[in-house]
Formats: structure tokens, C-alpha cells, sequence
């Protein structure tokens, strides 16, 4: 996407750095558990609030998340990898420094395949994924001159995700965060809810020429939604093109996105890895994989989206579009595929697409609390081929479901919404309508034949909408003919 400058267009450049916290019982380095939202410092052991001579012990289960999203990212693991002690001083640190990895991270590069509107798709390199320990959390609203800190969250286990510099639009830092999400999900290695921080994404964002090298970036701190990721990329790339064109230069440095005023301010000039004065941790050996471990995990992979995707296409016959939105969570994944088998996949796929996350949306609720359940909206669509209820009426037969949660057979016979096809009804109502009609009638007959259409329409109104339409058209036809 190019942005339309005073002087000439401008590209945008965009690189992520999210932030994923581990689906883990137990911390990186401790015992202590990880449940969001307990009372604070309630979860701490000994280690997460570094007192004197405690040792940190890493969590195998930890390590495999990661090497299980490293193959999900189709990404290089690396079997040796080291720990570093990045070291700062913050009042959510206890220990001075935070332990992460930095030259010798546990995963190297990979990729991810975005899903952009209209069904195109497009490749974005990762750069690497580190584990390393979150910081606990300062609280500056208990207290009117004090700050308290919560350690619960100090020495949680991340996963620092790194993509490359290849996205150009806010859209396709979107579709990279959903589809990341959505891998991440289908891992089982993070739940990626971005409200309660589980996964968080700085936004590296520069501006050039179309052609010319990359340009001086920003790093946009800690944005916790994929709207605000978009908002604030937008922003801060005008913002750098309005610097550039009066003649200005961009500054390497950290900002922070406002999202009750949708603008970036500076935070704070950029910090460099010098800074940081990292060296391997000396209470931890390198860690070192075993290959078959490796390999065992690999085969545990369930299928990912874009397999999915793809053969839902290949299998259902689905659009790129109607397969990428189906196969992006697990749960409507597998829905589809129950309500799918056996039966039209088009007119599967456009029932769940359309009417029930419709009213999912409505209700604000996940495929998982559905107030229908496959079975009963697979039988809906066999009430529909079976010719039970017109198409026309399927529609408020799933309202009714919603409202209801029963079943659509038992909805049909209370509600009296079986389809008529019983001719001598259905000849009945055309008389009816005809009668009363009778200057239209004379119209048709005279040639305006496209009157044809309201006298399918006043007979499908006589029947509630019962009448089999097939036998409508049919039988009106005859009957306007004379
Ligand atoms: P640091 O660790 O200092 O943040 P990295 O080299 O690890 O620096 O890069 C961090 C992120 O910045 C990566 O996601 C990368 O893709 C992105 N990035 C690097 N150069 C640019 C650029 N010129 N414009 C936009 N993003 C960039
Ligand atoms: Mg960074």
C-alpha cells in the first residue's frame, strides 16, 4: 500500500515483535503457578522474587510450547540454544535482569502465510522466537503516593515472536496478528487473548520511497488489540511521511500508543543490546535438544489452518475466502465439518457463515456456547433438501432455533411451517389470488410478462410461505396461460 505524500507516494514498512505468553501450569524458571487474575503475590515462589542463592530450574513443558510453535511457524529449531541475563533496573524486577535468550534462541526462521481480503494470500519471514521470563506488574492506582508491585507475573514464561521487516499496511499487520493468533490457538501453546495481556505486540514501523532501503523505524510499545495495531501503525507512518516532507528526520526511538486520542507519543530515545550488557545466565546450562524429542513433537502437530484451509477447498469444493474464514479457529473448523458431512458444503458453509455467526455476533457469544448445535442445524438443511420447508422458511426456522435451542423438526411441526406441495392447496390459493388480481391478470395476458414475479409473490403470501415454489411456478404458469 503506498501513502500519498505532498511530495510523491511513500511506502510503508512494518515489522512485529509479539509477545506470547505460554499455556503453561507452572513458570519458566519455579513451581509457582500462573492463573490470571489471583490476588497479588499470591503466585511467588522464592525464585520469581529472587531471593539470595535461589536457583532457577527450567520447565520442560515450557520448552516444548515453544518447540511446538516453532514447527507450527514450519521454523528452523535449533538444538542447542542459551540463556542471557538482559540486564535493567525496574521496580518489577527483583532480580536486576531479566533472563531471555538473545544470540542463541531456541527457534530460528520461519513463516507465515496471511489471509488478505478477496482470498490472496502472502508470505511473511519470522525472524526468530525466544523464550524468556515476564516481569511482575506495578500498580500505580492502590495507593494516592505509593506504587505496589504484583509479582504474579514475574518469571511467567514468553515466547518472543520477531517477524521480518515485510509487511507494508496496517491490513497486513492485522492479517499477520490474526493468523499468528489463530496458529497459536490450534498449538494449544498460547490463548492470544490480547485484553488480558496473553499476547501483547510492539509495531516497528518506518516509511521510504517505493524502491529506495528501508528507512529509519519506531517501535511502538505494548499494543494490546489488532485495532489499535492497525490505528497506530497508520498514524505513526503519516506522522513520519509529515516529518519527512518538512524537511525533518525520524529519530530512532520507543513510542507509546494513545488509544483514547488514536495518536503515538515519544517514550523514550531507543535502547541498543549494548545497553542491556547481556551474557550467557551462569545458573543454567545451554539447553540442548534431543532430536527424537524434537521429531515426537513434530508428529503430535494437529492440522494447522492452512492445511485446513486448503483442503477444505480441495475436499468442499469452498472459495479461499469462505475456506481461510472457516478453518481460522478450531472450534468453527470443526463445527462445519459436522454440519458439512453428508450434506451440500456450499449451502453448509453459508448457513454457518451467514446465519449463525450472525447471530453468534448478536448474541456475543463463541461457536462453543452456540444455542444451536451442528446436529440440529445439519438437520435444518436436510428438512430443506427433502423439500419438509422451502429455503425461504429454513431461515426463520433457525431464528426460531436460536431463540429456542430446539430442534428444527419439532419447530416445523408446532409452527404448522411444513411446505404445502399438495397441488389442489396450492391451486386454490392461485385462483384466490387471480380473482382479486383480476386487471393484472388481464395485463399479463396482454404481455407484460414480467408480472409474473408479484403473482408468485401474492400466492407465496396467500401460503405463509409454505407453497413448494417449484410447484407455484408450474402450476401458475399454466393457469395465467389461460
Ligand atoms: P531490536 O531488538 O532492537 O528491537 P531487531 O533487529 O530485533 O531490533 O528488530 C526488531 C523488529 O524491527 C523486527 O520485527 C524487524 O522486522 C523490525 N525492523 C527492522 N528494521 C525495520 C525497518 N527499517 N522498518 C520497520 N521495521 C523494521
Ligand atoms: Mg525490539
Amino acid at each position: 500500500m503506498l501513502i500519498e505524500g505532498k511530495t510523491g507516494p511513500w511506502e510503508i514498512v512494518i515489522g512485529l515483535e509479539v509477545h506470547a505468553q505460554v499455556i503453561s501450569k507452572a513458570k519458566l524458571f519455579s513451581g509457582a503457578a500462573t492463573d490470571f487474575g489471583a490476588e497479588p503475590n499470591t503466585q511467588v515462589s522464592p525464585v520469581d522474587a529472587a531471593f539470595p542463592g535461589m536457583l532457577p530450574v527450567i520447565n520442560r513443558f515450557c520448552v516444548e510450547q515453544a518447540v511446538r510453535t516453532g514447527l507450527g511457524l514450519e521454523a528452523q529449531i535449533n538444538l542447542v540454544s542459551v540463556f542471557d541475563r538482559k540486564n535493567y533496573f525496574y521496580a518489577d524486577l527483583p532480580a536486576g535482569y531479566q533472563i531471555s535468550q538473545y544470540q542463541r534462541p531456541i527457534v530460528g526462521k520461519g513463516k507465515i502465510t496471511l489471509d488478505l481480503p478477496g482470498g490472496e494470500t502472502r508470505e511473511v519471514g519470522i525472524t526468530r522466537l525466544h523464550l524468556e521470563q515476564d516481569a511482575g506488574k506495578s500498580l500505580h492506582d492502590q495507593h494516592p503516593t505509593k506504587t505496589y508491585v504484583d509479582l504474579n507475573r514475574a518469571g511467567v514464561a514468553l515466547m518472543e515472536i520477531v517477524s521480518e521487516p515485510d509487511m507494508r499496511s496496517p491490513e497486513e499487520a492485522g492479517a499477520y496478528l490474526k493468523k499468528l493468533r489463530s496458529i497459536l490457538r490450534y498449538l494449544g501453546t498460547c490463548d492470544g487473548n490480547m485484553e488480558e495481556g496473553s499476547m501483547r505486540c510492539d509495531c516497528n514501523v518506518s516509511v521510504r520511497r517505493p524502491g529506495e532501503p528501508y528507512g529509519t523505524r519506531c517501535e511502538i510499545k505494548n499494543v494490546n488489540s489488532v485495532r489499535f495495531v492497525m490505528q497506530a501503525i497508520e498514524y505513526e507512518a503519516r506522522r513520519q511521511i509529515e516529518v519527512l516532507e518538512d524537511g525533518g528526520t525520524i529519530r530512532q526511538e520507543t513510542r507509546l500508543f494513545d488509544s483514547g486520542r488514536g495518536v503515538t507519543r515519544p517514550m523514550r530515545t531507543k535502547e541498543h543490546a549494548h545497553d542491556y550488557r547481556y551474557f550467557p545466565d551462569p545458573d543454567l546450562l545451554p539447553l540442548v535438544l534431543d532430536p527424537a524429542w524434537v521429531e515426537e513433537i513434530r508428529n503430535s502437530l494437529p492440522e494447522l489452518p492452512d492445511a485446513k484451509k486448503a483442503r477444505f477447498m480441495r475436499e468442499y469444493k469452498l472459495s479461499a475466502y469462505d475456506a481461510g474464514v472457516l478453518a481460522a479457529e478450531r472450534e468453527s473448523a470443526d463445527y462445519y465439518e459436522r454440519v458439512a458431512k453428508g450434506r451440500d458444503p456450499k449451502q453448509a458453509a453459508n448457513f454457518v457463515m451467514g446465519d449463525l455467526f450472525g447471530a453468534l455476533n448478536r448474541l456475543g457469544v463463541g461457536i462453543d456456547r452456540s444455542p444451536v448445535s451442528a446436529e440440529n442445524l445439519g438437520r435444518l438443511i436436510d428438512l430443506v433438501a427433502d423439500g419438509t420447508i422451502s429455503g425461504r422458511l429454513a431461515k426463520d426456522v433457525f431464528a426460531a432455533m436460536v431463540e429456542t435451542g430446539q430442534d428444527p423438526a419439532t419447530i416445523v411441526e408446532e409452527r404448522g411451517l411444513r411446505q404445502v406441495t399438495d397441488t389442489a392447496a396450492i391451486e386454490q390459493a392461485i385462483d384466490a389470488v387471480m380473482a382479486r388480481e383480476a386487471a393484472k391478470v388481464a395485463e399479463y395476458r396482454g404481455g407484460k410478462e414480467k408480472l409474473f414475479g408479484y403473482f408468485v409473490g401474492q400466492v407465496m403470501k396467500a401460503t405463509q410461505g409454505k407453497a413448494n415454489p417449484a410447484v407455484v411456478n408450474d402450476l401458475l404458469r399454466k393457469k395465467l396461460a389461460g
